[in-house]
């Protein structure tokens, strides 16, 4: 195998061999976790392309290339974590500068940014970027970076990105986009002009609720060199062992995502039907407000289904009655969760531009049995009438 093929290889086939060769050694078929924290050098100077973990490993340059070939980017860091990868993506800015939000974003990218940056000068401000007129017309001057996430976490809000490029192109911003619904198995933003991707891999990438990580992809070699540097100057490296879980997850990203596709459109043909559940937030509903631009960008519809409830006693009611959808945190792998974002996960957003309702429970519909998943709903959203 030589990179020669590589490019011409379809979304399975790169998720299983780039950067995935037998190793030269002993001909292990699977990389292996080069657990060690230093490299011996030839002589003085002279060393293997690898000296300090730090600064670079084999297993991480492995996960690095399967994960930039699947959004056919050029370039792609790995991090320990979403939120180190966004640190570093974010360290691009310079005081001054300000960064555009979309109104609904993850919790933690919010506290990132409103906490953590704006001590260092940099200023934000939150905006519906998913409205498709005049878009860009409420930006500050000094907006050097667009932040979105398509769908949103945990609203399913779908942002038009080829749209909301062409704006920020225009006024000299660079948009990123956090692609971590969507893996790029069902979108790839670089190809719509976003200039940056960002991932928790923690969550459908790594699949299975064993491992933090994040990762960045960008065809720009400017931005791709100010992340190599980050990744080695602070530190915040993912460990031999988790690239080497990550990437035994990507392997099955495919297969795991037309489940994911298919399980989430029956349940929400389930909450549709019942007459205990408000509104459904899913993509993938005609009459979702971005069902458009998701048909545009996206190849499916993902995993991800919010609704809401009525209340916040009835959301919880629903939240603790189910048996398979485990209450927890996080999403993405292969069990199906359920939570309450207004209380969990989005928690600090409460009081901000960020907040979310309090009646609304959000599901990472899992790739159990389609059937089992669907009576389990039933019998919680019966139980909590
Ligand atoms: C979880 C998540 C993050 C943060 O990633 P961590 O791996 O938890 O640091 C960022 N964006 C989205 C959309 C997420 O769901």
């Amino acid at each position: 195998m030589t990179d020669t093929g590589e490019t011409s290889w379809g979304f399975a086939t790169r998720a299983i061999h780039v950067g995935q060769d037998p190793e030269t050694v002993t001909g292990a078929v699977t990389v292996p976790v080069f657990q060690t924290s230093t490299f011996a050098q030839e002589a003085v100077g002279k060393h293997s392309g690898y000296e300090y973990g730090r600064t670079g490993n084999p297993t991480r340059t492995a996960l690095q290339r399967v994960l930039a070939s699947l959004e056919e980017a050029s370039f792609g860091v790995a991090f320990a974590s979403g939120l180190a990868a966004e640190d570093a993506v974010l360290r691009l800015l310079d005081p001054g500068d300000h960064v555009v939000l979309g109104n609904d974003a993850y919790g933690g990218t919010f506290r990132l940014i409103s906490r953590v940056f704006a001590r260092t000068g940099i200023t934000w401000s939150a905006h519906d970027l998913s409205a498709p007129a005049g878009i860009g017309d409420d930006w500050p001057a000094a907006t050097r970076m667009v932040w979105v996430e398509t769908p949103t976490n945990p609203l399913l809000t779908v942002v038009d990105i080829a749209a909301v490029a062409a704006v920020a192109g225009r006024k000299g911003a660079r948009l990123v986009v956090d692609n971590t619904f969507a893996t790029p198995y069902l979108q790839r933003p670089l190809a719509h002009g976003a200039d940056i991707v960002v991932h928790s891999t923690t969550k459908y990438l790594g699949g299975h609720s064993d491992v933090v990580g994040g990762f960045v992809a960008t065809n720009d070699s400017e931005v791709h060199d100010h992340l190599a540097f980050i990744q080695n100057a602070v530190g915040a490296v993912p460990a031999p062992w988790d690239c080497y879980l990550t990437m035994r997850g990507v392997k099955t990203l495919p297969l795991r995502m037309d489940r994911h596709n298919a399980n989430a459109a029956a349940v929400v043909a389930l909450l549709q039907g019942h007459p205990a559940v408000g509104q459904v937030l899913y993509p993938g509903l005609a009459g979702h407000p971005g069902h458009d631009a998701a048909r545009r960008q996206m190849s499916g519809f993902g995993g991800m289904v919010s609704f809401r409830m009525g209340s916040r006693d009835a959301a919880t009611r629903v939240i603790e009655s189910t048996r398979l959808f485990t209450l927890a945190e996080s999403l993405g792998a292969v069990e199906s969760l359920i939570e309450h974002p207004g209380v969990m996960t989005h928690a600090s957003a409460a009081g901000s531009p960020l907040e979310v309702p309090d009646d609304l429970v959000r599901l990472s519909v899992g790739i159990e049995d389609e059937a089992d998943l669907v009576a389990d709903l039933a019998q919680a959203l019966d139980a909590g009438r």
